[in-house]
């Protein structure tokens, strides 16, 4: 592996509580956690494009802004790359490992007024990034910030309490890349077919291409 000196943080209490519900709930509504990370591509393509127009000085402003979407049915992978604003260390840390958005904070709290509604309830919110928790037994984010200096960095967990980070030890250029390892009773994700349903039944609306292994759905 290519990163350095890995560091290990514990997720906030209240991610550890989303994550443990993420996990365990049933699981007709889990296709969601697509419709999520395409999503976040989304904001961080539209952020990106923000700071171009605002004339920012911005990193590999010539590349396309686009979502990629790849899968190995072999080592039961789904990747989701976006070429959108990035992360530094520090905001994998602030944005990533706790809780301060809208969907989660409100899932949680519907959740305790309504124990038996989770599945439901999942499917009907944005629970965010969390969410890919429900197929992946591991995640690796690598994301370079937009800001020209900025290290690329590489981001480890399995969803169970605690990730690390390292700084990446390799060429990235601005955007962020995830990629999921997914659970063995997941491995159907890992299909063109059912991405491409996916795709096109939560992710409709979405305004930048998207691509399923290099095809524009
Ligand atoms: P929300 O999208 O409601 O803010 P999420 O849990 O989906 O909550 O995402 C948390 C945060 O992580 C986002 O607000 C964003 O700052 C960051 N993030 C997630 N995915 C990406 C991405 N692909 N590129 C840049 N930032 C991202
Ligand atoms: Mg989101």
């Amino acid at each position: 592996m290519a990163e350095v000196q890995t560091k290990k943080y514990e997720f906030k209490a209240e991610v550890k509580k989303l994550l443990d519900i993420l996990v365990h709930s049933l699981y007709s509504s889990r296709e969601i956690f697509l419709r999520e990370l395409i999503s976040n591509a989304s904001d961080a393509l539209d952020k990106v494009r923000f700071e171009i127009t605002k004339g920012s000085e911005v990193a590999d402003k010539e590349l396309p802004l686009e979502i990629k979407i790849d899968f190995d049915e072999k080592k039961n992978t789904i990747t989701i790359s976006d070429t959108g604003i990035g992360m530094t260390r520090d905001e994998l840390i602030t944005n990533i490992g706790t809780i301060a958005k809208s969907g989660s904070e409100e899932f949680l709290k519907q959740l305790s007024e309504n124990k038996e509604a989770a599945n439901n309830i999942i499917g009907r919110f944005g629970v965010g990034f969390y969410s890919v928790f429900m197929v992946a037994k591991e995640v690796i984010i690598k994301s370079k910030s937009f800001r020209k200096d900025e290290p690329a960095v590489w981001w480890k967990s399995d969803g169970s309490g605690d990730y690390e980070i390292a700084e990446l030890n390799e060429p990235l250029k601005k955007g962020t890349i995830i990629e999921i390892h997914l659970r063995d009773d997941a491995k159907e994700f890992a299909d063109k077919y059912r991405l491409e349903g996916i795709i096109k039944r939560h992710s409709n609306f979405i305004s930048f291409p998207i691509y399923l292994k290099n095809e524009k759905i």
